[in-house]
């Protein structure tokens, strides 16, 4: 199983605060049969700065302590990228770091009450150049709580959507919870990553959620998730089921 968010670099955001921490969420990762982790700090969130240079040298890190402990588990450079306008000049400046080695798939987060309102010419001048940015918990956001079908505009324009594997076990909250299970249902997010912080704080979730996506969605689904994980590493295509409008259940009042 490949996880495409995580926050297991020590000591360079709020994920693992130190060596131990990484490791403890190494072993976490391989007992949930996870096998690639792409790691991914954040960047520019207002707090966290990570430069892709200084990531590279961490996983690089990271990585022989993991080889040298026996931990069978292979690591890639990431970022987690709050949205910001200068993104675009950021990338040219070889600033920013991609999922893949072709340099198409990116993360990108947005804010978590709303998505500013330049997010949209933002993301379309990205896709306009080749580049496809990666909306990261979307069910965690207050625009895509409130109108998950704003997330269309976005999916539309070329982005994809990936849902965060504790969303839909339920640990952040019932209403995410069920945004969460709506975003998958009407294929508004293509692939599901763990977001994990810290082994006992914010884990990994992942096993638990392909287990709801099977129970409720069903193998295929599971199967096409895990597809599009694999997809994005490698920077192929990956394939979109079409998107469905959601439609809110009409309420009948008796009296
Ligand atoms: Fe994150």
């Amino acid at each position: 199983m490949l996880d495409l968010h995580c926050h297991i670099l020590p000591g360079i955001d709020d994920g693992a605060q130190n060596m131990e921490d990484s490791l403890d969420l190494a072993r976490k990762a391989v007992s949930q049969g996870i096998t690639h982790i792409l790691c991914t700090p954040h960047h520019h969130n207002g707090t966290y700065t990570n430069h892709k240079a200084d990531v590279i040298v961490k996983v690089a890190e990271l990585q022989r302590e993991l080889d040298l402990r026996g931990i069978p588990l292979t690591l890639f450079e990431g970022q987690e990228v709050r949205i910001f306008p200068e993104i675009l000049e950021e990338i040219k400046k070889e600033d920013i770091l991609f999922c893949d080695m072709e340099d198409r798939y990116l993360l990108i987060e947005f804010p978590s009450r709303e998505a500013p309102n330049y997010a949209l010419n933002l993301l379309g001048e990205l896709v306009a150049e080749g580049k496809i940015p990666i909306i990261v918990h979307p069910e965690r956001n207050g625009t895509f709580i409130k109108t998950p079908n704003k997330l269309i505009d976005y999916l539309e324009l070329g982005c994809l959507a990936q849902i965060t594997a504790p969303s839909i076990v339920g640990r952040f909250g019932k209403t995410i919870q069920e945004t969460a299970e709506k975003m998958v249902e009407h294929n508004l997010v293509q692939m599901v990553a763990s977001d994990a912080h810290h082994v006992k704080k914010r884990t990994f979730y992942m096993k638990e959620a392909f287990e709801v996506i099977q129970n409720h969605f069903g193998q295929e689904k599971v199967e096409l998730f895990q597809q599009t994980a694999k997809d994005v590493l490698n920077g192929d295509d990956v394939l979109k089921p079409s998107i469905e409008r959601i439609t809110e259940k009409k309420k009948f009042w008796r009296f």
